[in-house]
């Protein structure tokens, strides 16, 4: 067997004669196995026709764009209806082709320009997507992918050409591409689709969105990939091992078949029992919540047997809107949200943005340490943002009248933060009552538990607040001072160090002492091995992606709380890392 490199891709070719190739995927933003022909999507030619026109002409050319943009918002109108796993994201688009910026800008190169309307849209196209790509934040620059979707369809539309890459799908397929968009996902049959492979796109890619919520396996950002796979050639996507084998030997099919045979059968038995709750074989019950960004992510969730809703990340609602969301756009949403968990308990997050998330029509302040600058909950209770705030709060206890809504605050490092946000939160109820709209009197308020501070101070928190979260993504970072997004000190990022789980030992033991529900809403939560000495320290609930709740619900009814207890006792002796991870390695945690 040779290496041969491309680039970031490792290509290990078979000596053996067979036209096997196994190519080893650098980033699985989906995981799982899968089985399928390749599907190459034909490139459509959405090249522009360029040129000036004549006054006489404005009009046709002006109502040319206007009838392909209407006929576009209707496609993806009706797209929503067929496709409502991708509502969110064909609704996002909607709301860019009713913007004015785009319209505006079109009608104004058509009129004042005399452009033809092919020609102005690819401009405004490409101005529009420019602001979003100069944008630090991943996830903002790769809005400007929905920019080019958008206008890519209206495009089409203009030039009469149909959008109908995928009608000759047939049976199991991987499809391969540069890169995939709403138009491309939202025209795939998905009882055939088992897998992606693009070129491009990171890991917050709407590939990787649309991927997870249907759960399938998805691999992004290959470069060069296209260039060693042809339409039709027999795919594995083996997630687990971040393999990709191009036409594979018989061996190899008959090995994957029975992997994917035994997969499938024990997603079936977790189906079985993931609406039941989750008790131990020695009757301690727990909670497995899950975590969210939008209402589809809710509806999986309700879907995967969550008994409720531990993290609702409303960043992404503001990051995807061209404003502040407004009380009422939020109140519907926030609404609909509680309605669906049917009165289990939604925890709300109030905006957690800064740091690494920023707005694309808000300028953040320059800063030398962001991570350790004016984000989320001290961004909030600034005067300059009270308003932003307070619209949030107000919608939050509108929509408590409908449903288990909890307020949970993030970063908090004072109790000073913590009442000032309740007497925000009081003025808003006042507010409420003068009004005459209904809303939760009693409603919980909690604090996420992300800082060394909140740590120290967590007995003094627990006697004022209702719940902790604690959120080990930032905790880790923060307790540890690693940066959580640097590549260079990765491996010092370690929610093993024993240090945070200490960490987070305390934080469970200053909540129960208070009679307080303590969650957990970082990634830890979800990490298999950890579950058994979560548990034994105490944990309530894990809040955790809604794909995993099912395999976390089955995990811990297979535990005793007692051997928890154990475990955990001896697992937070260890003063190093690697004596923890080798003793619960060794306890057998990891084949889970
Ligand atoms: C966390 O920090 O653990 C958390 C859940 O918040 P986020 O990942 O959104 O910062
Ligand atoms: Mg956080």
């Amino acid at each position: 067997m040779c290496l041969i490199s491309f680039d970031n891709l490792e290509i290990k070719r078979n000596s053996v004669g067979d036209n096997m190739k196994i190519l080893n995927l650098n980033l699985v933003a989906s995981s799982g196995i899968a089985m399928g022909a390749a599907f190459i999507p034909t490139e459509l030619d959405l090249t522009p026709a360029k040129h000036l026109i004549t006054h006489p002409e404005v009009d046709t050319e002006t109502s040319a764009f206007m009838d392909a943009r209407d006929l576009a918002i209707s496609q993806m109108q009706k797209m929503v209806e067929n496709a409502p796993a991708q509502r969110d994201i064909l609704t996002a688009h909607i709301e860019i082709a009713k913007d004015g910026s785009l319209l505006q800008g079109v009608l104004d190169k058509i009129r004042n320009d005399h452009k033809n309307a092919q020609m102005s849209l690819k401009e405004v196209e490409d101005s529009l997507a420019a602001r979003f790509e100069v944008l630090e934040d991943p996830y903002l620059r790769e809005r400007a992918a929905d920019v080019h979707d958008i206008c890519s369809r209206i495009m089409a539309n203009l030039k009469g050409i149909p959008l109908k890459m995928y009608d000759n799908m047939e049976g199991d397929t991987i499809i391969v591409a540069r890169e995939l968009f709403p138009s491309d996902t939202s025209q795939m049959d998905f009882s055939m689709v088992r897998g992606f492979v693009t070129e491009l796109g990171g890991a917050t890619s709407h590939t990787c969105i649309i991927a997870r919520n249907v759960g399938i396996p998805a691999a992004v950002g290959q470069a060069e990939i296209l260039k060693e796979i042809n339409h039709g050639d027999q795919l594995i996507f083996d997630g687990e091992k971040s393999l990709l084998l191009v036409n594979p030997t018989q061996h190899k099919i008959t090995f994957y078949k029975n992997k994917m045979a035994k997969h499938l059968k024990r997603k079936e038995s977790l189906k079985k029992d993931m609406h039941l709750p989750t008790v131990t074989t020695d009757d301690h019950k727990v909670e497995v919540w899950a975590n969210v960004g939008s209402i589809n992510d809710i509806e999986s969730a309700m879907e995967n047997g969550a008994d409720g809703v531990g993290l609702f990340r409303t960043e992404f609602l503001y990051m995807e809107n061209t404003a502040f969301p407004s009380e009422e756009e939020q109140y519907e949403i926030y609404k609909k949200g509680a309605e669906l968990c049917q009165g289990k308990p939604l925890v709300i997050r109030t905006l957690d943005i800064g740091g690494d998330k920023s707005l694309p029509y808000y300028v953040f302040p320059v800063e030398e340490n962001p991570f350790l600058g004016w984000r989320a909950i001290r961004m909030t209770l600034s005067n300059e943002q009270e308003d932003v705030f307070k619209a949030q709060l107000r919608a939050l206890l509108r929509a408590s009248a409908h449903g288990n809504i909890h307020i949970m605050y993030p970063l908090v490092i004072s109790l000073e933060e913590f009442r000032k946000a309740t007497v925000i939160l009081n003025k808003c109820k006042m507010e409420l009552e003068a009004e005459g709209l209904a809303y939760n009197k009693s409603i919980p308020t909690g604090i996420m538990i992300e800082t060394p501070a909140s740590v120290i101070l967590a007995e003094d928190f627990a006697k004022e607040v209702d719940f902790f979260s604690i959120g080990t993504n930032d905790l880790t970072q923060y307790v540890l001072a690693v940066d959580r997004g640097n590549d260079k000190i990765a491996a010092l990022y370690d929610t093993y160090h024993p240090a945070v789980l200490r960490s987070i030992q305390k934080v469970i033991e200053a909540g129960h002492k208070y009679g307080k529900h303590v969650g957990m809403c970082g990634e830890f939560a979800a990490d298999q091995m950890a579950t058994q000495i979560l548990l034994g320290m105490g944990l309530d609930e894990f809040s955790i992606s809604p794909v995993d709740v099912p395999l976390i619900k089955h995990s811990i009814r297979e535990m005793s709380l007692k051997d928890a207890q154990n475990l955990a006792t001896n697992a937070l002796n260890f003063g190093t890392t690697k004596e923890v991870r080798d003793f619960l390695k060794e306890e057998g945690q990891a084949k889970l």
